[in-house]
């Protein structure tokens, strides 16, 4: 059984965060460390800890992530100019909360490849 990180305190709303969407499969709120006028996370609401650790029975889920993620670029006006979408995976991808999270950054450019979030 993989460790619980602070996101399921966050979405069993347990600490204090800005949620923008919940449903049954998702939970997504802005980042405490916004690295772009929109920085929002998506994450599923089990715990999965990386991207290794997805199976075929969490296909759904995913695939939700991915229109909550158009969803919420819309209500945050970042649709049409363009917006990034970040899944980091275990050391070398940069992950630091093992709870897989969606980032959606976006209110201004980013360049061609992204080697930080910071960039
Ligand atoms: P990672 O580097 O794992 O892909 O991204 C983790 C993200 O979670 C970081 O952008 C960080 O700012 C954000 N984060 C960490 N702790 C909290 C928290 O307690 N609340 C919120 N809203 N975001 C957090």
């Amino acid at each position: 059984m993989a460790e619980e990180t602070i996101f399921s305190k966050i979405i069993r709303k347990e600490i204090p965060s800005d949620i923008v969407y919940q449903d049954d499969l998702v939970t997504a709120f802005r980042d405490i460390s916004p690295r772009a006028p929109s920085h929002i996370l998506i994450v599923p609401n089990k715990l999965i800890p990386t991207v290794n650790d997805v199976t075929e029975d969490d296909e759904l889920m995913m695939g939700r992530m991915f229109s909550v993620a158009r969803r919420l670029a819309r209500e945050e006006g970042i649709d049409k100019d363009g917006y990034r979408l970040i899944v980091n995976c275990n050391a070398h991808g940069g992950q630091e909360v093992y709870h897989i999270h969606m980032h959606l950054l976006g209110g201004k450019p980013f360049g061609p490849l992204v080697v930080s979030l910071d960039d």
